[in-house]
């Protein structure tokens, strides 16, 4: 008499996990000989507790030339001039929430139009790219003058929009050469525009990228173009190798 169908299910399943307990007892686990050290704990919420915070809500004390910023509300809105850190930065992970103005004026490039300057140097673009076109290599969240975001994912004039910056400072060695590029993986509104994008060097208006031997860290510098861009909670997170001995 042929065996019901819930009977050959239980007989599969006894083969398949002996055959499981069988190979285990022959099999050895894989350990790759490297001692890591253990990864440090902290608090994710709501701000990484290893971040250092250059814009919580209240003062610009971070920023050279953001004592001429407006500071209201938690607030702090592009005005006079550009501001840059005082602290120096290489490898780093950057988030910044920015809005553009809820009153549009202007188009193109003239519309809500600022910048993350990594290192001083290499440009992620914030533009108001709403309904705005503009050249695709300059338009909101583009390495600016080297590549469009992969999507346009910005919200509305006056919404809060968030960046999420990954960067990989570039290295050079003694003579001046590029060993390793600089690189940004970007997020806007938790939407990658760039993943792990190679930069062909320093961002310019008036002429091609170029790589130029600069230090291991440098500041960052957020652009004022003319538009009162606003930005708040601006964090950042410096990224090291993690230390391991290797195999011996
Ligand atoms: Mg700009």
């Amino acid at each position: 008499m042929p065996r019901s169908l819930p009977g050959r299910f239980v007989i599969a399943a006894v083969v398949m996990a002996s055959v499981c307990f069988v190979r285990a007892a022959y099999v050895t686990e894989y350990i790759s000989g490297i001692t890591w050290d253990e990864p440090k704990v902290i608090q994710p919420d709501p701000v990484p507790s290893d971040a250092i915070v250059l814009f919580g809500g209240t003062d610009m004390s971070e920023w050279s030339g953001g004592e001429n910023w407006d500071v209201k509300d938690g607030i702090a809105t592009a005005q006079k001039n550009g501001i840059t850190s005082k602290r120096n930065f290489g490898d780093c992970q950057l988030h910044v929430e920015w809005a553009s103005p809820e009153k549009v004026e202007g188009s193109g490039q003239g519309r809500g139009n600022s910048g993350i300057y990594l290192m001083g140097k290499y440009e992620v673009q914030i533009l108001d790219s709403f309904d705005n076109k503009t050249y695709f290599d300059g338009q909101c969240g583009a390495v600016y003058k080297q590549r469009p975001p992969m999507v346009n994912a910005c919200r509305k004039p006056g919404e809060w929009q968030s960046y999420d910056i990954l960067f990989t400072a570039p290295r050079f060695d003694d003579s001046g050469k590029v060993t390793k590029p600089a690189a940004v993986t970007v997020l806007q509104n938790g939407v990658v525009l760039h993943n792990h994008f190679e930069l062909l060097g320093g961002t310019f208006y008036d002429r091609p990228p170029a790589y130029e031997k600069h230090s291991d860290k440098l500041p960052i510098h957020i652009q004022f173009h003319g538009n009162p861009v606003r930005f708040r909670n601006i964090w950042v997170r410096e990224l090291a190798d993690l230390p391991f001995k290797p195999k011996e």
